[in-house]
């Protein structure tokens, strides 16, 4: 195969959940909810299915979609876009994150990207011929360092690929870090993307704020988000791209060719749940929250060291305090010894040290799941 495929593999994802099913385990892996979104969201699609809308929509989104996503940017961030020219729906935002990645990159243009970073990121700049920068978010709180964000910058710099709330340290950028990277993006006139799919995830009262909302990033900024996590419905691979109509315009031309079109019949069912009342919003963010504590307080009380996360619904832990030293060792272990499944931080990683005795942790399940979870780590 391609020398682009190097390193691949086969994700985490799919490995840790083939290994929950053939164990019989509970899958704290893989960060998916245990149960689908909305009830009138699922009943839209069944009923766009029954009523025929089953061939290509068109390939910027149907025209409701585009106009529920220009009007919740509007509602949440006082953002406007045009949903005619400023607004993409594509297959997921690992669809949006790859064509951007398409679309702004030449074979040997750096892309620094947040570290530990989502592993689509690194295939995404490897398929656009890029070379990958990290900056890392340190433990045990995981901020990010805009000295080094400075210093990552060279002359073959293109793209600052940013994602907040932080999947999977749970970080939720705050203003000044946010500032800081529009500084820096001003300053070399860089292209960030920044996918923020778990927006409306950010607890303890804190605020998502979008990065396109800075001084001087409206012009260079394409912004991801996603129905999977907002909706409990990872399966439908509904995501977004907003920005100017350049951005929205290059992000489209690589997007045609990838996978042209986006599931027809859910789109306007997400249509539809992006005018919930903002009730929904808030007891989604307050149901996570609540099953975050649950977790995270089990997890202290067995010992590991507990990184409460602000954002996403993923909690990292430190192994070492119950005396293991290698993440992917300890994940590869729990299966049989427990019956549990988490998801080793270092494969996140280009400085594999870094991430060594970290482990990630889902809790978008429902609280007996949690609970039973935690009760089959005590024979740890
Ligand atoms: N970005 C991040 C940070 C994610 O956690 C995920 C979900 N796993 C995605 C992108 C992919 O989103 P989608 O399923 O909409 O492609
Ligand atoms: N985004 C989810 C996670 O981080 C699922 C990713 C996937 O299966 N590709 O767990």
């Amino acid at each position: 195969h391609a020398q682009r495929l190097t390193g691949l593999g086969t994700t985490i994802f799919a490995e840790m959940s083939a290994r929950a099913v053939a164990t019989n385990s509970v899958n704290l892996g893989q960060g998916f909810p245990d149960r689908d979104g909305p009830d009138s969201l699922l009943e839209d699609a069944i009923a766009a299915i029954r009523a025929g809308v089953n061939q290509y929509p068109p390939g910027r989104g149907v025209p409701a979609l585009r106009q529920a996503i220009a009007d919740h940017q509007k509602r949440f961030y006082d953002l406007s876009y045009d949903p005619d020219t400023q607004v993409l729906v594509t297959t997921g935002a690992t669809e949006a994150v790859a064509a951007a990645l398409l679309a702004y990159v030449e074979p040997g243009d750096e892309v620094i990207a947040l570290e530990p970073y989502y592993d689509s990121y690194a295939a995404g700049i490897a398929f656009a011929g890029g070379r990958r920068v990290p900056v890392t978010l340190r433990a045990p709180d995981f901020r990010l360092d805009l000295d080094e964000l400075r210093a990552a910058v060279t002359p073959r710099t293109k793209v600052l690929l940013i994602n907040s709330p932080h999947n999977p340290t749970g970080t939720v950028l705050t203003d000044d870090e946010l500032r800081g990277i529009g500084a820096v993006a001003v300053e070399h006139d860089l292209v960030v993307i920044t996918d923020e799919v778990y927006e409306h995830l950010a607890y303890d009262g804190r605020p998502h704020r979008p990065l396109a909302s800075y001084d001087g990033m409206a012009e260079r900024t394409v912004s991801i988000s996603s129905a999977g996590k907002t909706f409990a419905v990872t399966g439908w691979k509904i995501g977004w791209v907003t920005g100017t109509p350049a951005v929205v315009t290059a992000v489209t031309t690589a997007k045609q060719f990838l996978t042209f079109t986006s599931g027809a019949p859910f789109q306007p069912a997400v249509a539809g749940a992006l005018a919930l009342g903002n009730e929904y919003y808030d007891s989604l963010r307050a149901d996570l929250q609540s099953r975050r504590d649950l977790l995270c307080d089990g997890l202290e009380e067995l010992g590991f060291g507990v990184h409460r996360p602000e954002g996403t619904y993923f909690v990292t832990t430190d192994i070492r305090p119950l005396g293991h030293t290698d993440g992917i060792d300890f994940c590869r272990m729990l299966p049989e010894r427990t019956g549990v499944v988490a998801i080793p931080h270092q494969v996140f990683y280009d400085n594999t040290d870094q991430g060594r005795p970290l482990v990630r942790w889902a809790f978008c399940k429902q609280p007996e799941l949690l609970r039973e979870a935690l009760t089959r780590l005590r024979e740890l």
